[in-house]
Parts: structure tokens; C-alpha cells; sequence
């Protein structure tokens, strides 16, 4: 994943980074601005790990404290809705606090474009 901003229009589009460097709104070639990854992305990249670990690990490793939690298919499914669910949001809201920083930066690093 890699961000642009658009110095004629100010919008901030989030591209795969095969895609190209154009503005999703006006067209125009966009360039691309470096943001670290927040808290949030970290914690929803991490949860989304632990709860994969969580769910499958006991079913290769026997006498685990936590196997009759996840023992059946139907209770694994239910483990599974809340770390989506919440991996989901912490990676949207990642997204958005991205989006705002690279805004910031974009601003910051191509100025006189963005006035003219
Ligand atoms: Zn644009």
C-alpha cells in the first residue's frame, strides 16, 4: 500500500504499489508521500496474527490452555467475527490517520503546486 497526494486538487488516494501515481479525482499525476504506519495498523495487523495463532495453533499442539475454546468449527467461527470485525476497524482507522498525514505532509512538500 503506498499514498498519493494530488498537488492540483489535494486529495490523498491510497494505491497498491503497482498502480500509478495518478489522482483518483482530477486525473493528474499525483506524487507519492512516505507516512509511517500509526499504532493502529500495528495493533490490527497484530491482532489479526494473534487471532490466527490463537485459532489454529492449538489444532497441531495438543494440551494447550485455551483448545476447548477454539475445539469445535462452530466456535472457532465465532472467534473469527470478533477479530475481523476489529482487525478491520483498527486497519480502516490506520487508513484514515494515514490519509490526514499524508495530506499534512503533501502540503508541507509540494506547496506552490498545491497554490497554483
Ligand atoms: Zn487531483
Amino acid at each position: 500500500m503506498k499514498l498519493v497526494f494530488c498537488p492540483s486538487c489535494h486529495t490523498v488516494g491510497v494505491k497498491a504499489r503497482v498502480e500509478r501515481n495518478r489522482c483518483e479525482a482530477c486525473g493528474k499525476e499525483a506524487r507519492l508521500v512516505r507516512v509511517a504506519y500509526p499504532w493502529q495498523y500495528w495493533l490490527g495487523v497484530g491482532l489479526v496474527f494473534g487471532g490466527a495463532m490463537f485459532l489454529l495453533v492449538p489444532q497441531f499442539v495438543a494440551g494447550l490452555p485455551w483448545e476447548p475454546l477454539v475445539g469445535t468449527l462452530s466456535l472457532r467461527l465465532v472467534w473469527l467475527v470478533p477479530f475481523i470485525g476489529v482487525g478491520l476497524y483498527l486497519t480502516n482507522w490506520a487508513v484514515r490517520v494515514m490519509k490526514d498525514r499524508a495530506l499534512e505532509r503533501g502540503l508541507e512538500l509540494y506547496p506552490e503546486e498545491a497554490k497554483a
